[in-house]
């Protein structure tokens, strides 16, 4: 009877990326193929790139990469730096480390500021690094880091690093922007990168970066080893009205009707609504006696530590296999001990409420004895209660 419930026969994303996609996201990429050098397309690419800025709060042009997001990652290292330069890493979790291993790639040197996982890094921890390393051109941080569902205060640390006139701030802010505030312009963010299969309710392959002033004139003299990810030689095309390589036609249509929902007031909707979905994701989590990971949670994704007793790699697979709803697990010294339910993208009501039924009913089969199975109707019923407040 519970496993042939209608509930659970709906397939549920519920991942921190990809993410469920909107209606006329969907639609959007279902259209007939155009080429990319024709008036047609060129219009719907600029479209999106002024709604880009607006995503990323800034003034500067926003450009496109067809790569995932660790693409801009990547990006933002060649295009700014020069081997044998120094960077300040701030390493909190997965995200972080792959930074620091980028940076390292191209011969930069990757000072790591290593911060617990799960817990924020103070500006002070900043400030201490750069009076340690002063040669330092970067600090590189997360805004949100995914794998540990943790946010690190940018604003604040912002306020440190542009102290210092030659030391950039780069922000990955791939699960950041359009779930919580990334003031790029106001709080002197340097570099900003993005991902399209986060908040912006895209498939993944698409990514974004923006350069300020300060970086832009780093990126002169930077000569680590670029060509696709030259922004300059993308900066030119754009100029002559076309992006450099062939446009993901498809993906891009989608991001200018996507953006729609991430600028003006919608793009601070989307921020509240993704807020309130993490309340109610560490409420509900609290009502089941399960405790939440991070001590500074994110607005992206929330991380659950998994009950004593039970195995978190089979709790995540059975979710899956029997309940039909994918959510993450944790990774390396996390592994099997959380679960990460992501809450951006196209989440209704019902996909968070019907998450938790599904968790109560796994831990169950699972055999753990901290409640029966009629807790399950008690949480959908919390989650409902805080959601119907805030509808998008
Ligand atoms: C998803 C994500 C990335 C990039 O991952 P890709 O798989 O390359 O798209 C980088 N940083 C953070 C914080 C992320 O959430």
């Amino acid at each position: 009877m519970l496993f042939g419930s209608r509930k659970f026969k709906k397939y549920r994303l519920m991942t921190p990326g990809p993410v469920p996609l909107p209606p006329d996201v969907r639609k959007m990429l279902a259209q007939p193929m155009l080429h990319h050098r024709t008036p047609e397309f060129e219009k719907t690419l600029f479209s999106a790139l002024e709604k880009l800025k607006a995503a990323f709060q800034t003034q500067q042009p926003v450009y496109i990469h067809t790569s995932t997001g660790s693409g801009a990652m990547e990006s933002a290292i060649v295009n700014t730096l020069s081997p044998g330069d120094e960077v300040i890493a701030v390493v909190s979790g997965k995200f972080g480390e792959r930074w620091a291993q980028i940076a390292e790639r191209f011969g930069v040197k990757a000072h790591l500021l290593e911060v617990p996982w799960g817990e924020a890094c103070r500006p002070e921890m900043v400030e201490r690094a750069l009076q340690q390393n002063p040669r330092a051109k970067a600090v590189l941080c997360q805004a949100s880091e995914t794998s540990t569902a943790t946010v690190h205060p940018i604003r604040d640390i912002a306020q440190v690093v542009a102290r210092r006139p030659d030391t950039l701030f780069m922000v990955d802010g791939i699960t950041a922007i359009g779930a919580m505030d990334m003031l790029m312009d106001e709080w002197k963010i340097d570099v900003l990168v993005s991902g399209s299969q986060k908040a912006f309710m895209l498939p993944t392959g698409l990514s974004f970066i923006a350069l300020s002033e300060d970086a832009w004139k780093m990126a002169k003299t930077a000569k680590c080893p670029r060509f696709y990810f030259d922004l300059d030689q993308e900066k030119k095309a754009l100029e002559k009205g076309g992006t450099f390589f062939s446009s993901a036609v498809a993906h891009i249509r989608a991001l200018d009707v996507a953006l729609d929902n991430l600028t003006g007031e919608n793009l601070n909707c989307a921020i509240i609504r993704s807020n309130l979905m993490a309340y109610t994701t560490r409420e509900a989590a609290k009502l089941l006696g399960l405790t939440i990971f991070s001590k500074a949670p994110s607005s992206a994704v929330t991380a659950i530590c998994v009950p004593e007793g039970i195995d978190g790699v089979a709790l995540r697979k059975h979710l899956e296999d029997k309940y039909n709803v994918t959510v993450m697990g944790g990774q390396d010294q996390l592994k099997g001990k959380i679960l990460r339910i992501g809450h951006l993208g196209y989440i209704t009501d019902e996909d968070l409420s019907v998450t938790f039924e599904a968790l109560v009913h796994s831990l169950v089969d699972l055999g753990y004895q901290g409640f029966d199975r009629g807790k399950a109707d008690e949480v959908s019923q919390f989650v409902e209660g805080c959601l119907k407040e805030f509808k998008p």
